[in-house]
């Protein structure tokens, strides 16, 4: 071979709740594409310190965790602050992280709404308004929100989740215009079910609120839309997010992908 290979430097990528499931499936898989990461989240610290170890040696980039809190506006400073400090600047931003409850509205906590509206939609704005100036200046950047297909259409119970996320879609639009002309695509995944801890949580809380066992919640909650009648793999959603950061999607902006088994095809 002759010639030089250009030496790009690697990607500077940040993941809010990527210590578990969809995040940290997403952590993982820039983290194999050589991205420096930095991940974010909660749960055991010797746990955490093993993932990011492991994560860490899957590519040629560094791979580092913070854990700020996503409903407090100070840590989501310092955690793009940290970025910038060790890496230069952030190319791709992943907000992620997620809570859910399930309740009747009247009987929904309202502490419980604030800290789901706090951490589904106010920490992606957070995260954004400290990253835009990042990659105006860089002139390119990916902002890639995981909505859901609560995102498109609502379920009952969930009143907090599906406003939440019907709030992300129109925070993805409204930024999508924003920095359309500089480079930048902000665009959301909306999964259906995928079986992760989150998810995990819900179905003794549907099965009580219901009044029906746990199987019957997967089959006749989770999966009656689903028309695949499978969950979605952790993967998939992964692998959406490599996507929508790559130069094949530069013209893909202010939309969103489903990966929902034909949910909302319905
Ligand atoms: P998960 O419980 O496995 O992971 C959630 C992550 O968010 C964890 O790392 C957790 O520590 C972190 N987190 C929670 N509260 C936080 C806080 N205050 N500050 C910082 N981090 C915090 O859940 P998941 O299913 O992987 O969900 C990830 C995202 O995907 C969420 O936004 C969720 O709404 C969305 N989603 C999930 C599904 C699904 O079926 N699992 C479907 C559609 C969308």
């Amino acid at each position: 071979m002759t010639g030089t290979v250009p030496k790009v430097a690697p990607r500077t990528v940040v993941v809010t709740g990527s210590t578990s499931g969809i995040g940290l499936g997403i952590a993982r898989a820039f983290a194999a594409e050589g991205a420096h990461v930095i991940t974010n989240g909660f749960g055991p610290s010797d746990a955490i310190e093993a993932t990011r170890r492991e994560l860490d040696t899957l590519g040629s980039g560094t791979v580092l965790y913070h854990g700020a809190d996503m409903t407090k506006p100070a840590e989501i400073d310092d955690l793009i602050g940290t970025a910038v400090r060790s890496f230069g600047t952030v190319d791709v931003l992943v907000n992620n992280a997620g809570i859910q409850h399930v309740a009747k509205i009247e009987e929904f906590p309202p502490e419980k709404w604030d800290q789901l509206i706090a951490i589904l939609l106010s920490s992606a704005f957070h995260t954004m308004r400290h990253t835009i100036p990042l990659m105006k200046k860089s002139g390119k950047g990916r902002i890639i929100n995981v909505a859901s297909a609560h995102g498109l259409v609502a379920s009952p119970f969930k009143s907090a989740y599906v406003a939440a996320k019907h709030g992300i879609m129109g925070l993805t639009k409204t930024a999508a215009l924003e920095l359309a002309e500089f480079g930048i695509t902000v665009n959301a995944i909306c999964p259906g079910y995928v079986m992760t801890p989150l998810v995990e949580k819900q179905i003794p809380d549907q099965a009580r609120e219901k009044g029906i066992s746990e199987a019957e919640v997967k089959d006749q909650i989770m999966l009656r839309l689903q028309a695949t009648k499978e969950f979605v793999a952790i993967e998939e959603v992964a692998a959406t997010a490599i996507y929508l950061a790559s130069d094949a999607a530069r013209s893909v902006t202010g939309t969103h992908i489903s990966i929902d088994g034909g949910w909302t095809a319905q």
